[in-house]
């Protein structure tokens, strides 16, 4: 069974030389409690790089990646054995597995793992983009952490990708006035063309966000959905009117460590009364039925676009990985292992 494993601690962006793909042998036959799993898709998120730096995330939130290890990752396979009643041969299942062709997983509460029905008439994949965690994110993010209200403005930065793609989609379905950035004129073009934002640019031609934003939104920001953190989110903070919300989702700009870190005015936050709030998807694990359930419907009445970015096999995912921070995915990025 082949795994991708990182080289050494990965430090400032990400390349396809920091990783390796190894092999591992499998242990066909699972103990009482266990099930094996066969991968079919392998999700890529931005979170997994601070994992991967030598002081890793890990005294706040999620365990370091070791270095010639395995690495724990969302994804979809098939069960090809199982000793435990819950899953049989041949479920389909997502959640936490690895990137890795085989996972040995033991079920517990806490760690997120659903079994798809046998009924499910939507693609696999998308249980790794709006009916996982991406959809768990900016459905929590806008609908419990902004809470937004018909007619109010609302920016989201990242926007054409995985999360903020179902963000800028959600915050329509409330009625809201959207705006969205994005890295290249493909993505904008797919915003303001394909997935109903009312406006959208590219923030790599613009000079200057402060006066981007003065522009897209001359009556203000209400709601800043936040991806990407360092000069984006000083400068959403100017814009934000009385009252605003910011959801603190990721600050993908400074992962690398070659940004600008974001120093917020913090006198414009007290002046105008805004609440920026950091949230983790994981705080709403008990409500994933919920969230994904309401998804699900949209999807299937139109009313939701999923767009993905699928890379085919093991030996693209440093690639695939490496893509989410020079900007080159659109939409989900996942890679496809097995075929079903
Ligand atoms: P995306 O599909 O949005 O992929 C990442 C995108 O970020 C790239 O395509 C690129 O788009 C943009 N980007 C990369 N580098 C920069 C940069 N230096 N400055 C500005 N934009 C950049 O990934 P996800 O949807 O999976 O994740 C989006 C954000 O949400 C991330 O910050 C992630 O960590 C966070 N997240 C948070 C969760 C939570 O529980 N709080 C859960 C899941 C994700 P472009 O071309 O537009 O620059």
């Amino acid at each position: 069974s082949r795994y991708v494993a990182v080289r050494h601690h990965v430090e400032g962006l990400p390349s396809e030389d920091d990783f390796e793909v190894k092999v591992a042998k499998v242990r066909w036959s699972p103990e009482s409690g266990e099930v094996l799993v066969r991968n079919i898709y392998l999700s890529m998120d931005p979170y997994q790089l601070n994992r991967m730096k030598r002081r890793s995330a890990s005294h706040l939130a999620v365990d370091g990646i070791v270095p010639g290890e395995r690495i724990d990752a969302y994804g979809a396979g098939e069960v090809v054995a199982s000793a435990c009643e819950e899953y049989k041969e041949g479920d389909v299942v997502a959640g936490v597995l690895g990137w890795e062709d085989y996972t040995l997983f033991r079920p517990s509460p806490g760690v997120l793992m659903s079994k798809l029905a046998a009924s499910d008439d939507l693609p696999l994949s998308h249980h790794l983009s709006a009916l996982g965690t991406s959809g768990m994110t900016a459905y929590a993010g806008l609908y419990e952490v902004c809470r937004p209200e018909p007619g109010e403005k609302v920016f989201v930065s990242a926007a054409s990708g995985s999360v903020g793609s179902l963000v800028g989609q959600f915050a329509k379905l409330a009625g809201c006035y959207v705006v969205g950035c994005a890295g290249t004129n493909a993505k904008v073009n797919l915003l303001k063309n394909k997935l109903g934002f009312d406006d959208a640019f590219n923030y790599k031609e613009e000079p200057d966000m402060k006066s981007a934003l003065k522009r897209y939104f001359p009556d203000g920001i209400d709601i800043y959905f936040d991806n990407v953190g360092g000069e984006t989110l000083e400068a959403a903070l100017a814009s934000m009117n009385t009252h605003g919300r910011v959801a603190l989702c990721g600050v993908i700009s400074e992962y690398t460590d070659v940004g600008h870190r974001a120093v917020p005015d913090m006198l414009e936050v007290i002046y105008k009364r805004i609440t920026i709030r950091g949230f983790f998807a994981w705080d709403f694990l008990t409500r994933f039925d919920e969230f994904t359930g309401v998804i699900g419907h949209w999807i299937r009445q139109g009313k939701v676009q999923v767009i993905e970015d699928i890379s085919d096999g093991m030996e693209s995912v440093p690639s695939a990985f490496a893509a989410l921070f020079r900007g080159d995915n659109i939409g989900k990025k996942m890679v496809k292992l097995a075929y079903k």
